[in-house]
């Protein structure tokens, strides 16, 4: 289920708002002020964040400003009067994802939300990255050959996602090292032979080459 946070200081058009939210299957939150809205967009969770613009404490625009500038990437419909659509479309370039004018039909607002969750399910289907039948979540964790999960180690789906990233490119054991393990550690090691052998006895032996005096690749 969807958690959907709604900042709207009119009583009455909060409580309509969720009225509609719950009858159409969502859960929501409710923030009275900006403060309020801030401090609950920042604790996460949220799917979808509702933001009236007027708010008490500190306005919409605030608000959003302050999580975009933290790296909150909740999708964000702003609430707006009609007569101040020209700020609020100079808002959205704050962050906002979309905007609904007061007043507004519920059908309206939902049609927007499912926009915009339906948006964050196709960026999240950005995070898998493949090569030929191989390919890791980037989000689950999960690495598969064509449908099968396959169960690796935090370190060896690390080094799975150098190579998916850089297919068909040498890729040098020190690269690894670096990209892996982190800057620092002794370049002589062996443990990225010792992680590769381990990673062809679950992806199979062919599937990284050795590359001779240079390194490895993803043919
Ligand atoms: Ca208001």
């Amino acid at each position: 289920m969807s958690r959907i946070l709604v900042a709207e200081d009119d009583p009455h058009v909060a409580s309509f708002i969720r009225k509609g939210l719950h009858a159409a299957g969502y859960s929501t939150e409710h923030a009275a002020d900006g403060e309020t809205a801030l401090f609950l967009a920042r604790a996460a969770g949220f799917d979808l964040i509702i933001l009236d613009i007027g708010l008490p404490l500190m306005d919409g625009f605030e608000v959003l400003a302050q999580i975009r500038g933290e790296g909150v990437l909740t999708p964000v419909i702003v609430l707006t009067a009609r007569d101040s659509v020209p700020d609020t479309v100079a808002g959205l370039e704050g962050g906002a994802n979309d905007y609904v004018t007061k007043p507004f039909h519920v059908a309206e607002l939902l049609a927007r939300i499912r926009l915009r969750l339906t948006e964050g399910v196709a960026e999240a289907s950005a995070n898998v990255i493949g090569h030929k039948d191989l390919s890791l979540d980037l989000h689950s964790h999960r690495a598969r050959i064509g449908g099968d999960v396959i169960d690796l180690t935090s370190r060896e789906f690390a080094i799975l996602e150098v190579f998916l990233r850089h297919p068909d490119r040498v890729i040098s054991r020190e690269q690894l090292l670096n990209q892996v393990w982190g800057y620092g550690f002794d370049p002589g090691s062996n443990v990225v032979d010792v992680y590769v052998r381990a990673l062809r006895k679950k992806i199979g032996p062919q599937r990284i080459e050795t590359i001779r005096g240079a390194g490895y690749r993803l043919p």
